[in-house]
């Protein structure tokens, strides 16, 4: 019998001791005990998968986490790790060598260009960047040297929406593995899979938490590649989750089905409703039939998600209007159960070079909101009265 993903969310990788506990249990170990020393020889042989031996290497907690958000991604497998990056570095990391040549977008995550500019590239990895819009710029930038393709399936600020199927068929025909930075979209609203994503990867201190409180991440994928490749490297070279913070997202993932629905539907109206407006210079929201990715966004996600970006025109008014918000919070995070407001170019985005903002449409007016579970009344006032401050005062 195959279950929704709300049932999953609540139910999926729950492991009961010998109490039969209702709410998981936090496994806060990091060394298992062996009644004897045969036994001890035996596990390091052979540890099965209800068998631990050091919490860097697994720990029930985490391991429940791992199958839950595993069977709601649809993915064979996962890996906990410390943090998204951490996630995004050890994935990249254990399936690349000298020599390789991978392709990404160029709209990421700055820690993730980090990663691919300034870490990998020292250790022999051949990066090319392209528009991760342009088919045409991935069909000519793949070639049978590819060893692997990385991009955000919703871009960071501006809400570009990469074909993720379109990708993976171009990446698959050359060889190359797809792996897929799925934060923007949320186990919730993936079908990255099932169009042909090798690996995903989320921050869990996003969505998955939703409530501010701690790092976390995971890498999903086929369990030939996470026991085979992601694995050995993660659990040798320190990138493990902590069984708190396990546990923490472990319950959070029963809430996140309800609690991304809701922040997604508010989202939408949000957006609808700034847009008629007339006065902002743009609106992004994927589920707006005026972006650019409507079509692809409805096949690949059937809904938007819970971020959203608009341009007040410049540096000033942005600011004005951020000092005038009263719920909406100034912060950098998103996904969170608060709505919160960044200006990526002078916080998120601020190291990028003038000619790579202007590249990825970072200008000086963009906002991006990360719409929490208030009300949507509520926030739309506090939108609206900050947005008018702003327009009569710069
Ligand atoms: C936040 C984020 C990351 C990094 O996650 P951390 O948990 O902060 O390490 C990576 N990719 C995207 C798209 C993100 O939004």
């Amino acid at each position: 019998m195959t279950h929704d993903k709300r049932t999953l969310a609540v139910h999926a990788g729950t492991r009961r001791s010998q109490y039969s506990e209702m709410s998981e249990a936090i496994f806060m170990t990091q060394g298992f005990v062996y009644d004897t020393a045969q036994s001890a020889e035996v596990r390091f042989e052979q540890a099965g998968d209800d068998e631990f031996i050091y919490a860097r290497y697994g720990n029930p907690t985490v391991r429940m986490f791992e199958e839950r958000i595993a069977s709601l991604e649809g993915a064979e497998d996962g890996f906990a790790a410390a943090s998204g990056m951490a996630a995004v570095h050890g994935a990249l990391a254990a399936l690349l060598r000298a020599g390789d040549h991978i392709v990404a977008a160029r709209a990421l995550f700055g820690s993730c260009l980090y990663v691919l500019e300034e870490v990998l590239i020292h250790f022999g990895v051949n990066v090319t960047f392209i528009d991760g819009l342009d088919l045409a710029a991935w069909k000519g930038a793949i070639t049978s040297d590819t060893k692997l393709v990385f991009f955000e399936s919703i871009s960071n600020p501006t809400l570009e929406v990469i074909d993720i199927k379109a990708v993976s068929t171009l990446a698959h025909s050359c060889g190359a593995t797809v792996v897929v930075d799925n934060v923007f979209s949320t186990p919730i609203y993936s079908k990255a899979i099932e169009l042909g994503a090798d690996l995903v990867i989320y921050s869990a201190t996003k969505h998955i938490d939703g409530q501010g409180r701690g790092l976390g991440g995971v890498i999903l994928g086929s369990r030939k590649i996470i026991r085979g490749a992601i694995e050995p490297f993660m659990k040798h070279t320190g990138g493990a989750m902590s069984p708190f913070n396990a546990w923490m997202m472990l319950k959070s993932l029963e809430t996140l089905d309800l609690r991304v629905r809701e922040q997604t539907k508010t989202a939408l109206g949000l957006a609808k409703s700034l847009a008629l407006r007339g006065d902002l210079e743009r609106v992004i929201y994927p589920f707006l039939p005026s972006h650019p990715q409507f079509d692809l966004t409805n096949r690949q996600m059937g809904a938007g998600g819970t971020v959203l970006t608009i341009d007040v025109g410049s540096k000033a008014r942005a600011f004005a209007m951020m000092n005038a918000l009263e719920i909406m919070l100034i912060s950098n995070n998103l996904g969170d159960a608060k709505s919160i407001v960044a200006h990526p170019a002078t916080t998120t985005h601020q190291r990028l070079p003038q000619d790579q903002k202007d590249l990825l449409g970072i200008t000086s007016g963009l906002l991006r909101l990360s719409i929490g579970l208030e009300s949507e009344k509520d926030l739309l006032e506090d939108l609206n009265f900050a947005l008018d401050v702003a327009f009569t005062s710069v």
